[in-house]
């Protein structure tokens, strides 16, 4: 229990510290959080509580896109209205949302789940690169667009993807032309992202 927080009730302090765990929330926040979900109706709570477990039961990873899905595959790749010549490489489920949402992409996606990072101990074993190899191998893609965030850790793992993919003779191109450096896809502006997406070059 934190230091002078006694006084409060604990079940109180339960769920300020719980809220506090979530990227972005401070404790601050997270105080202002427990105590609007007292004053709102349980049943607002309960959709809350419910829709919180059932993201984390019934939510999957697709098995060939690796995105957040509750059916397998999952949505994008199932669609027949997609083009399935073109294949997009994104670090998180989240940049697809983000990509989506500008509406100029049809193609597929391919989720890495991470990018390498060195001084952080990620290498190329550690995401999702030895399926896309293999998805691209038994597949007949005619464009892969590197799409990963354009900070250092994106950009190596786009050199070193154009590096395994160039030699299949599939065309690689990098999603970058508007994107300042230092940019996490998932905070991108739409104008940007599909300025980025149409203005993509061949690596
Ligand atoms: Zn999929």
């Amino acid at each position: 229990m934190n230091q002078g927080l006694t006084s409060t009730a604990e079940a109180i302090n339960k769920l300020i510290q719980e809220l506090n765990k979530l990227p972005g929330i401070g404790p601050k926040s997270a105080q202002r959080l427990t105590y609007y979900l007292l004053r709102a109706p349980e049943e607002q709570a309960r959709l809350l509580a419910d829709a919180i477990l059932s993201v984390k039961q019934e939510i999957t990873l697709c098995p060939t896109c690796f995105n957040v899905t509750d059916s397998a595959p999952c949505l994008i790749c199932r669609s027949e209205e997609r083009d399935q010549s073109k294949i997009c490489i994104v670090e998180q489920p989240q940049d697809i949302l983000a990509l989506e949402h500008t509406r100029v992409y049809k193609g597929l996606y391919h989720v890495l789940h991470g990018a390498i990072s060195p001084t952080e101990g990620i290498g190329a074993n550690d995401i999702r690169i030895k399926e896309l190899l293999e998805r691209l191998k038994s597949s007949s893609m005619d464009e892969v667009i590197l799409a990963t965030n354009t900070n250092l850790e994106g950009e190596q793992t786009a050199l070193y993807l154009n590096h395994l993919i160039s030699p299949l003779g599939i065309k690689v191109t990098r999603l970058a032309r508007g994107l300042p450096f230092g940019t996490e896809l998932e905070y991108a502006d739409d104008v940007t992202l599909t300025r980025a997406i149409e203005g993509r070059q061949e690596f």
